[in-house]
Parts: structure tokens; sequence; C-alpha cells
């Protein structure tokens, strides 16, 4: 199964990829989590990527574009993928068309916009695997520490306030028309994100199978 996660920053995208990765044995992949390693990693494209973003904006179509080109072929994608973060723009997905990639389905987790800004102030992520947590909705077994590594428990820059926002901006101006692009080519599921993570992963599963 080739499947792409649509929704806001903070939409719980990231929980879900791993939940249906654990389920179908297919990796996730996240361009944000990708991006963040580079940058750990102090390679050029991190670094180039850094500045948009700590703005919350988005980084350029062609670094992403590359990203998702070189991740593809590896071979544990040869029985699908869950795209985690992309597309995000629309020439984004339109490079995925030229691919010749075919997906099979898109969920939509949908959650309002003030959700988001609350939930994501209390998201941790580990500063070595990329795991994330939070605060309320999944807290880890021992506190500021991953369960999955035993690494540290950090706040992400960009999970301030004021970066939410213009995360928000881009992400309705930009993300958002890929669902009226992939609502044309019959893929799209809308999901309503639930309050319990679990009750959303169900919804999700529910999607992927109709
Ligand atoms: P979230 O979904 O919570 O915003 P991500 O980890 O997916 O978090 O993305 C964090 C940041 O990484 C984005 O704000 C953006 O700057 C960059 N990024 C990730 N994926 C893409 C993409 N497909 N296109 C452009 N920028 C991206
Ligand atoms: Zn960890």
């Amino acid at each position: 199964m080739k499947l792409i996660l649509l929704g806001a920053p903070g939409a719980g995208k990231g929980t879900q990829a791993e939940n249906i990765c654990n389920k179908l044995n297919i990796p996730a992949i996240s361009t944000g989590n990708i991006i963040r390693a580079a940058l750990a990693n102090g390679t050029e494209m991190g670094l180039k990527a850094k500045s948009y973003m700590d703005a919350g904006q988005l980084v350029p179509d062609e670094v992403v574009i590359g990203i998702i080109q070189e991740r593809l072929k590896e071979d544990d994608c040869k029985n699908g993928f869950i795209l985690d973060g992309f597309p995000r723009t629309i020439p984004q997905a339109q490079a995925l068309e030229d691919m010749g990639i075919e997906i099979d389905r898109v969920v939509d987790i949908e959650v309002p916009d003030e959700t988001i800004t609350s939930r994501l102030s209390g998201r941790r992520v580990c500063e070595k695997c990329a795991n994330s947590y939070h605060m309320i909705y999944k807290f880890p077994k021992v506190e500021g520490i991953c369960d999955a590594c035993g690494g540290k428990l950090i706040q992400r820059k960009d999970d301030a306030p004021e970066t939410v926002k213009a995360r928000l901006v881009e992400y309705h101006a930009m993300t958002e028309p890929l669902k009226d692009f992939y609502e044309k080519l019959g893929k799209l599921r809308i999901v309503e994100g639930q309050e319990k993570v679990e009750d959303t992963t169900k919804l999700v599963f529910e999607a992927l199978e109709d």
C-alpha cells in the first residue's frame, strides 16, 4: 500500500504513521524527520533547511522532492510506504505523479486550528531518535526520557506558539489545496481527529479498508 497522510502540523500524522507502519510493516517516511536528522549531522542540505524550518516556513520544493526521490529508491519501499509530511504543496504532489508513483490512498486527518495550537505546546520529541510524546496525550514511561531509546525529550523550536501560527498559515495556503487535488483523483478520505489517539487510529484504519 502506498499511502499519504495529510493534515495540519500537529494533527497526529506522525503517530498514525507509526501505527500503520507497525501493522502493515511498510516504512513511515517523514520529511521533517529526515531534514532534522540532516541538520543534526551538519549536512549542507540540513543547514539550508534550518532557517525555513525555524521560521515555520516550508523548505523549498526542490529540496524535499530530492529527499523523497532518494528515499523511495531504497529497498524497504518496494512493498509500499507511508508518507508523513510529503507532499505539502501542489508541485510536490505533481512530482510524485511525474515519478510514476501510484498512490493508493490519501488520508487527511482534520483537526481545528485551536486544538493544534494547544497540542503542539505539549509535544516533546526525543533528541536522539525523534519519537514523539505529549505531556497530556502520550506520556513517556519515565518523565523526560524516550521509551524507545532512553534519549532526552525536548521541545522542538518550531513548536513555539508564534512559529506554530506561521506553520498553520503555510498549511492553509499551500497544503490544504492538496485535498482537492486528491479528491479529484478519487483517493481522498477524511478522518476527524479525535481527542483520544486510539479513536483516531480506528478511523484511520477504516479509511484504509473501504
Ligand atoms: P509538522 O508536521 O508537525 O509541521 P514536520 O516534522 O513534518 O512537522 O515538519 C517540520 C518542518 O519541516 C516544516 O515546518 C517545514 O519547514 C519542513 N518540511 C517538512 N516536510 C516538508 C515538505 N514536504 N515541504 C516543505 N517543507 C517541509
Ligand atoms: Zn528516542
